[in-house]
């Protein structure tokens, strides 16, 4: 038995370098987080050697006593987790998850309406270029004039087309979502509700966003975004429908489920039901809305005008700089950030005008308030200075200390 380092030494010399890199950049992909060493070392054990296609007690293969345990425990802790009546642990990841409500409930050509990707929605709320987009009709909903979903055109959309589902939630929306309204626009208009907490996860397990499990009669997620478990995704849904969705996801649209990263689910679930994962929860809003704060004191623009979440948009006109620079020279400066279009954004979805900022990492390696206050303002020096090598080179200084106080893992 070779450890990784004698077997394999290219791919470790990559894996330490991106040990290195995690452990030195401020890391403000919101969809990102640092799994706990718990997680990882269930991910990495030799449940990857398993195959289960079915379901606990219900199984293809022989010798699944065991990884039955493992499975049953996920789907008890998170129901418990967010008080659902019924969850499947099995998608692969969170577009699977997604697929996998879309194919128990959806034949090709039925309406739905999603969120637009331009203004916030995921890829597989319908995107042209997505299987979502291809396969069913869907009908974009976006924000308001104040930059808010806008509520009163998904009201006009469901009256107009009587879809056959409403999906809500979103990859770049810093509000709250009115999970109740939403359902009711649904329930008048003899549509199912979906609701994709894939960012929002964390923030509604530690209590921090609110929780749309009591109002929806499908709730997806991933599992590697602020909920910080491995990269998965999961569905809750109505008692009703778990028959349908189990048989959505296998054998519907995945083959055998991947019994190791079930296994880090369940690990990821029960840190979630502790106190402290309450705590990391609230701090994740706290953060970003310092971040918000400071930010628009150095003379940016948040969209929306604020997050109420882990998330914000940062409108970089005012800085003359695009999103595809802005992303490139953070990056220069060890602040890692994505470029995302903002609200009718004037340049090109590979340029953009805007970056997305998101707290649950940091949180995670233990920044507070102070951090991500100065955080904040090291974004607005570099932007306020982008082609300055040695202002890049200060700030970078600055982060290396700040991220060596607070390392992730070591
Ligand atoms: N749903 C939303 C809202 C997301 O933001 C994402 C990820 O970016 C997904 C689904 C898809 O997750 P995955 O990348 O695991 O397929």
């Amino acid at each position: 038995t070779r450890t990784l380092a004698q077997a394999d030494p290219d791919i470790w010399s990559a894996i330490q370098k991106e040990d290195v890199r995690q452990e030195q950049h401020i890391e403000l992909i919101a969809s990102e987080n640092y799994a706990s060493p718990a997680v990882m070392e269930a991910q990495g054990t030799q449940l990857t050697n398993k195959y289960a296609e079915g379901y606990p007690g219900k199984r293809y293969y022989g010798g699944c006593e065991f990884v039955d345990v493992v499975e049953q425990l996920a789907i008890d802790r998170l129901k418990a987790l967010f008080g659902a009546e019924a969850a499947n642990v099995q998608p692969n990841s969170g577009s699977q998850a997604n697929q996998g409500v879309y194919m128990a409930v959806l034949k090709p050509g039925d309406t739905v309406l999603g969120m637009s990707l331009a203004e916030g929605g995921h890829l597989t709320h319908g995107a042209s270029v997505n299987a979502s987009g291809k396969l069913y009709d869907f009908k974009a909903y976006g924000l308001d004039a104040d930059e808010a979903l806008d509520y009163g055109r998904v009201e006009a959309l469901a009256a107009e087309h009587k879809p056959k589902l409403i999906v809500a939630g979103a990859s770049a929306y810093a509000l709250r979502i009115d999970f109740e309204r939403m359902a009711r626009i649904a329930r008048d208009n003899n549509a199912l509700f979906m609701v994709d907490i894939a960012h929002y996860a964390g923030l509604v397990a530690g209590g921090a966003y609110p929780n749309p499990v009591p109002h929806a009669d499908f709730v997806t997620s991933t599992t590697h975004k602020s909920l910080r478990g491995p990269r998965g995704g999961v569905i809750m849904m109505k008692a009703e429908y778990e028959k349908a969705i189990n048989s959505a996801i296998f054998p519907g649209i995945q083959g055998g489920p991947l019994m190791h990263v079930i296994a880090a689910k369940a690990v990821a679930f029960k840190e979630a039901q502790q106190p402290e994962f309450k705590t990391y929860a609230e701090q994740v809003v706290k953060n970003a809305q310092v971040m918000a704060e400071t930010l628009v004191k150095r003379g940016l623009r948040i969209v929306s005008g604020r997050t109420e979440s882990h998330v914000m948009l940062i409108d970089l006109r005012a800085k003359q700089i695009t999103g595809k620079e802005a992303e490139a020279v953070l990056g220069d400066a060890h602040i890692t950030v994505n470029k995302n279009a903002i609200p009718n954004d004037p340049e090109k979805p590979f340029v953009t005008s805007g970056i997305r900022v998101g707290t649950p990492a940091i949180t995670t390696r233990g920044f507070k308030e102070a951090e991500s206050e100065l955080t904040a303002n090291l974004i607005a020096d570099v932007l306020d200075n982008p082609r300055d090598a040695d202002n890049i080179a200060a700030v970078r200084a600055k982060v290396h200390a700040l991220t060596t106080r607070l390392p992730v893992y070591r």
